[in-house]
């Protein structure tokens, strides 16, 4: 039986034109730990009443554990029909729901002795990097080089572009590289650089290597399966290709 405590809406706001970004803080007073890269659940009811829920990365920049009344963040892509799209369409300020978690193993390892991590993401897959954000800073003290991959149709449907673009400018070993499908842009700045097509065609360029590299996949099924399908070509082995798929969990 899962732990299902309350958490009230505190902020919302829109990310791209069907993805919002939303705050909540748990309204019971405890604290909600978690490891980036993990997800929780949201509790609810189908009009009929049956019970159903529903995951979302967390997507709070974690530096540390996060202590009561800090924010829970995560963002959420509005499908049409879908019926957790309409509970988030709904929410007003001060609003609770239920909550559960966190759950998930799709976070970075401390064994690994890569010398290079692919993180791989699109649409909301892409929250459970700007999660991992601190991490990856100390990491990358260590001389470990990370390259993020974002896709997405147009440059508008990135999400938490600022982020990234502020942490590459900082980060001279954090490479950003947005892929959009549906544009052709190019932008000036430090350590980013645009890409016209889907984040798959960056790989032949990145020339994955076994040993060198970890890489991290999330989101859309199909992108999950056409990359992994590449890394494996490029022979590295299951274990240091870490997959998350967002499956619909009714
Ligand atoms: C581990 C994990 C983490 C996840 N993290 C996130 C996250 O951070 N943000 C986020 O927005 N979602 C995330 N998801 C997906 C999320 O849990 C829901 O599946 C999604 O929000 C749709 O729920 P819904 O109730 O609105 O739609 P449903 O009522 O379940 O579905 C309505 C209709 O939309 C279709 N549909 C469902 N999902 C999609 C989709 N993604 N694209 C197109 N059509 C779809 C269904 O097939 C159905 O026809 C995650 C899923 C998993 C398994």
């Amino acid at each position: 039986m899962d732990s299902v405590f309350p958490i009230r809406l505190v902020d919302a706001k829109p990310l791209a034109p069907t993805v919002f970004h939303y705050a909540f803080v748990r309204s019971d007073g405890n604290a909600l730990d978690f490891i980036p890269g993990q997800f929780i659940q949201i509790h609810f009811d189908y009009a009929d009443g049956t019970p159903a829920k529903r995951s979302y990365s967390l997507a709070t920049i974690r530096e540390h554990s996060l202590e009561p009344g800090e924010a829970v963040e995560f963002a959420v892509s509005f499908v049409e029909g879908g019926r957790a799209t309409a509970l988030f369409q709904n929410l007003q300020i001060n609003d609770e729901i239920r909550c559960s978690g966190p759950y998930g193993k799709f976070v970075l390892n401390e064994r690994d002795t890569n010398e290079r991590y692919l993180l791989i993401g699109t649409g909301t897959g892409i929250t459970p990097y700007r999660s991992m954000l601190p991490q990856l800073e100390a990491l990358m003290g260590r001389g470990i080089e990370v390259v993020l991959l974002q896709g997405a149709r147009t440059r508008e449907e990135l999400l938490y572009d600022d982020d990234f673009m502020s942490f590459a400018a900082a980060n001279p070993n954090f490479k950003y590289r947005p892929c959009l499908s549906r544009e052709d842009i190019s932008v000036d700045a430090p350590n980013v650089k645009f890409t016209h097509g889907y984040v798959q065609s960056v790989l032949a360029e990145l020339v994955p290597t076994p040993g060198q590299d970890v890489a991290y996949l999330c989101g859309n099924p199909n992108m999950v399966d056409a990359c992994f399908a590449a890394l494996k070509e490029y022979g590295l082995s299951t274990q240091f290709i870490r997959r998350e798929k967002y499956v619909s969990n009714v």
